[in-house]
């Protein structure tokens, strides 16, 4: 089935333009003039990618991307930025965008940005899990809640986010630099440290035994391993 694309677009030559090019290339392809509309749009139908102006009336992109993310609408956001300042990328990224392209681009650069994305959002939509049960723990990803022997535990936010990568990977080596980028972001004064302290607040609320964890365990030099 082919993806459907949302594109957020005041710029009615753009629109035409981009529109054409996607469509071509198979896509289906519908657009929003404002930022309300996509807004109302994005949220309510089901697209696998929005492509995101900044500069729009009603609402800037930034604001759109930001209350999508707010109510957890996890849908592939590429941002279209006029300006290649850095500052403008990186609030993007922060707001949720998953990347950026700055204007003006060549077509190629767009379909080859659109395609890599939506291949990502594909692959991590399969691997990603909502709910995940191990050991006498019963964990929902989607809504935080947590259980030990059916008792509600309660988790921080980059617990339950790095609880979830390391049963997203399960099986497999995860490094510190790995959680550092996909859990913190590079969040400025976050360390390897940071992450062995969160590790072990992990293993205290969840494990059995947290001396001798049973599926959060240590890779000695490299970093962490779920196993359950
Ligand atoms: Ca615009």
């Amino acid at each position: 089935m082919s993806a459907r694309i949302l594109l957020v677009e005041d710029e009615p030559g753009l629109v035409l333009t981009l529109s054409d090019l996607l469509a071509a290339e198979g896509y289906t392809v519908e657009s929003a003039g404002d930022g309300p509309t996509g807004l109302a749009r994005a949220m309510n139908e089901d697209f696998d990618l929005v492509l995101l102006d900044v500069m729009l009336p009603g609402k800037n992109g930034f604001e759109v991307c930001r209350e999508l993310r707010q109510h957890g609408k996890d849908v592939a956001i590429l941002m279209l930025t006029a300006k290649s300042q850095l500052t403008d990328r990186v609030v993007g990224l922060k707001l949720g965008a998953d990347d950026y392209l700055v204007k003006p681009f060549e077509p190629p650069e767009l379909l080859a940005r659109v395609e890599a994305l939506l291949r990502r959002v594909k692959k991590d939509r399969r691997t990603r899990v909502v709910t995940y049960q191990f050991g006498n723990v019963d964990v929902d990803f989607e809504t935080g809640e947590v259980k030990k022997d059916t008792a509600p535990v309660s988790l921080a936010g980059k617990e339950l986010e790095l609880l979830r990568y390391l049963v997203d990977h399960r099986g497999n080596v995860v490094s510190r630099d790995e959680l550092l980028e996909a859990v913190w972001e590079y969040q400025p004064g976050v360390s390897s440290r940071t992450i062995d302290v969160h590790v072990a607040w992990l293993r205290q609320k969840l494990e059995d035994n947290p001396q001798n964890p049973r599926f959060i365990h240590t890779v000695r030099g490299v970093g962490y391993r779920f196993a359950g």
